[in-house]
């Protein structure tokens, strides 16, 4: 299989946002637009490498918005865009991990968050055809030529017409040599090189929702667009820890990341956190992802005695990696014995602040089993819990 790199080109300064802070790094549904666009690439699985050019000045925003991701350091672009793909086509010459040298290069804009799988998998599988690929769509407005404020001076006829989108796939050899060659020239796109050669491309169908964000209007088109690809999911989880007697410096249960005195610890490899177990398998199974034993064997040394938050942290990132995002949480705590009633705000407080939602989106609700079973005869607590996940369709 030929190997494929995509090269998000990411270097503008954006000057039509009313804002200081480049388009790519603007949130889109709580992740910067950049996330989004390389978590595109970064999860379709023709893709071998996904190298990033920024702009140097923006290091900072950049390191924020891939904190989740793993990827090669970004390359640093010039002053044009042209000069950005050149330095990053030349970064993937040398790049220290394969593939150097790939096959294939798909040149994207940063700002086109959108771009769905289908459509990457259009422009590889033509690159077996074509040593160019352009996306395109067809044009549906009537097209005159003229300035807005002067006169139409005529109409262009549209049907011999159609517009450009990224990403533009290549055969990596020749687009890189065709960069060297125009370097310092203007392009406006990789393509217009390959026209300039002689090379015509081949035109694959696009994609409308594959817009470019240019101002504050197309970052809301696209959030309606994410929220309308999304679904919600509820995932069940359940967990019991028994009760086992208080060791030296011990003060009781730690429930939802809050000790709670009693005269009875919980028995358990972990810190033995039956609230946060529950919820964390909840999570997991709203998108599929096994259970809080699979990520976390017990007899694992490395999670003797460890703080169950990093157990439900860990489940929220493996969430935000597939794209999703947690709406709310249901847990309900089993026992007789300690009240919960007195910690649940405590535990909403903690919650809210492992899980990063508004507290409105948790819920802790408390019962006892009227003293019937094993939480009745107090050797025990129960935790049961249901979480709301939104995620990507598919
Ligand atoms: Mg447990």
């Amino acid at each position: 299989m030929p190997s494929t790199a995509a090269l998000i080109v990411a270097g503008g300064t954006g000057q039509r946002f009313q804002s200081h802070l480049p388009k790519q790094y603007h949130l889109l549904a709580g992740k910067p637009v950049l996330y989004h666009t390389i978590h595109a690439f970064l999860t379709h699985p023709r893709i071998d490498w996904v190298q990033c050019v920024i702009h140097p000045a923006h290091r900072d925003y950049y390191a924020a918005a891939i904190a989740d991701l793993e990827l090669p350091p970004p390359l640093f672009g010039g002053e044009t865009r042209q000069d950005s793909v050149r330095q990053g086509l030349m970064g993937l010459t040398s790049s220290l991990l394969p593939p150097q040298n790939p096959d294939f290069v798909l040149i994207h804009d940063a700002a086109r968050p959108l771009v769905d799988p289908a459509l990457i998998d259009r422009v590889i599988s033509a690159l077996n055809e074509a040593e160019a690929v352009i996306p395109a769509l067809p044009v549906v407005d009537t097209l005159k030529s003229g300035k807005i404020g002067g006169t139409a001076l005529k109409t262009v006829p549209r049907d011999a017409l159609c517009r450009a989108q990224t990403p533009q796939g290549f055969h990596f050899q020749r687009i890189l040599e065709l960069h060297q060659r125009h370097a310092g020239q203007n392009y406006t796109d990789d393509s217009a090189l390959c026209e300039a050669a002689g090379i015509h491309p081949l035109l694959v169908e696009g994609n409308e929702r594959n817009m470019k964000i240019t101002t504050e209007a197309d970052l809301n088109q696209a959030g309606q667009f994410l929220r309308a690809m999304e679904e919600y999911r509820t995932g069940s989880g359940f967990d019991v820890h028994r009760f086992t007697a208080l060791e030296e410096g011990q003060q009781g249960v730690i429930v939802c990341g809050v000790i709670i005195p009693h005269d009875h610890a919980l028995e358990g490899h972990s810190d033995a956190d039956v609230g946060l177990h529950a919820l964390t398998d909840a999570i997991l199974g709203a998108f599929g992802a096994g259970d809080i034993g699979h990520h976390f064997p017990p007899n694992d040394p490395r999670w003797r005695g460890a703080d169950s938050g990093q157990f439900l942290q860990h489940a929220l990132l493996l969430l935000r990696q597939r794209g999703g995002r947690l709406i709310h949480a249901d847990l309900t705590l089993i026992c007789e014995r300690p009240k919960i009633g007195p910690h649940r705000e405590a535990m909403l407080v903690r919650l809210a602040d492992l899980m990063e939602v508004p507290r409105g989106r948790i819920s802790i609700k408390a019962t006892t089993t009227e003293g019937l079973g094993f939480t009745g005869r107090r050797e025990g607590i129960a935790a049961q819990a249901i979480a709301t996940i939104a995620i990507p369709q598919g």
